[in-house]
């Protein structure tokens, strides 16, 4: 079938049938079909919300894409905003633009791969809009969740003194994708991190209710770039990173063997999705229990000192350098 003759309606209703089917989220009172979704938060929790667009040719490529992980991507690197809050992801809406002659199986196939993600991180699709685009496909995604209320991790929290932290490992993604930039071939492990990242949605709660967190944002656009946003934010202080704490996977450390520039990957590069965090020093006893329960490695690889928005790197032997900041802009020339 072609999406001409689905339509548009049609093309809900196959969304819709596909919600109906996954396990619904509590405080859905009503879902996809009504002029609005009508939604309950959890008593005494605060609204959090955030947006994201994915643009054809400008964030993926159709002709390298798999409409089934750029889904479930779609949903992760939302929902790991919620988590750098310490929040707790509920409801999704999806804006969907693309061309009438998209064929419909790849259509299918982002939606069932959107819904399975949805079903990861036990969210529920309640809304959202489809159009036909004269150009590219267009992919927004709106996410709602919540945190109790007084416990939202901001990102402006940076104090003197506070240790850095960060989940799981850095860098493996933007080893994938340089690895296939090259044309070389990429360790399935280091793939999966790259074409379906992982948000730590059960350690952002975890860390906010204990109260561990000072500051805390999702590694996007890499940890010198994010870390540099958390510095921004805080004002008067300063970071000092330990090359040699930066948490490596396996296949990382194998590849660094024979290329120690690789390690510029594990501080600038980006889509790692693991949480980074600023923890004052009374505070850090927390951290073991909070590391066992959400099943994930927290590694300490710097300190907060005061200053002024400036990040140094040490290396193993001692000497310091200040890594150039390029978060990627839209907009830069
Ligand atoms: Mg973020």
């Amino acid at each position: 079938m072609k999406m001409a003759e689905l339509g548009e309606f049609g093309f809900i209703d196959r969304i819709r049938a596909g919600v109906a089917s996954s396990a619904e989220t509590a405080g859905v009172v009503r879902g996809i079909g009504d002029d609005c979704a009508v939604l309950e938060l959890p008593p005494d929790h605060l609204l959090l919300t955030t947006t994201d667009m994915l643009v054809e040719d400008i964030h993926f490529r159709r002709e390298w894409t798999d409409f089934a992980n750029l889904g479930r991507k779609s949903v992760s690197v939302n929902v790991s905003d919620v988590a750098a809050m310490g929040g707790t992801p509920h409801h999704l809406y999806l804006g969907l633009a693309f061309p009438g002659t998209l064929p419909l199986e790849q259509l299918d196939a982002f939606v069932a791969g959107f819904l399975d993600a949805c079903r990861f991180y036990q969210v529920t699709l309640v809304g959202g809009d489809t159009c036909s685009s004269s150009g590219p496909i267009a992919i927004s995604v709106t996410v709602e969740g919540s945190v109790p209320k007084g416990r939202f991790v901001p990102r402006d929290g940076a104090r003197p003194g506070d240790a850095i932290y960060v989940s799981g490992t850095l860098g493996d993604s933007a080893l994938a994708l340089h690895l296939l930039q090259e044309g070389k071939p990429v360790d399935p492990f280091l793939l999966e991190r790259h074409i379906n990242p992982q948000a730590r949605t059960r350690l952002g709660p975890i860390l906010s209710a204990a109260g561990i967190p000072s500051a805390m944002i999702d590694v996007s656009d890499g940890p010198v770039s994010d870390l540099g946003h958390i510095l921004e934010r805080s004002g008067s202080v300063d970071a000092l990173v330990d090359e040699e704490a930066l948490p490596l996977s396996e296949p990382f450390r194998a590849l660094l063997q024979s290329d120690r520039k690789l390690l510029r990957l594990a501080l600038g590069g980006g889509e790692d999705y693991e949480l980074l965090f600023t923890v004052p020093p009374e505070r850090e006893h927390l951290i073991p229990e909070a590391a066992q329960k959400s099943g994930l490695a927290l590694s300490r690889i710097g300190v907060i000192t005061s200053g002024s928005g400036i990040l140094t790197v040490r290396t193993a032997n001692g000497e310091e350098y200040r890594p150039a900041r390029k978060g990627f802009d839209h907009f830069a020339g």
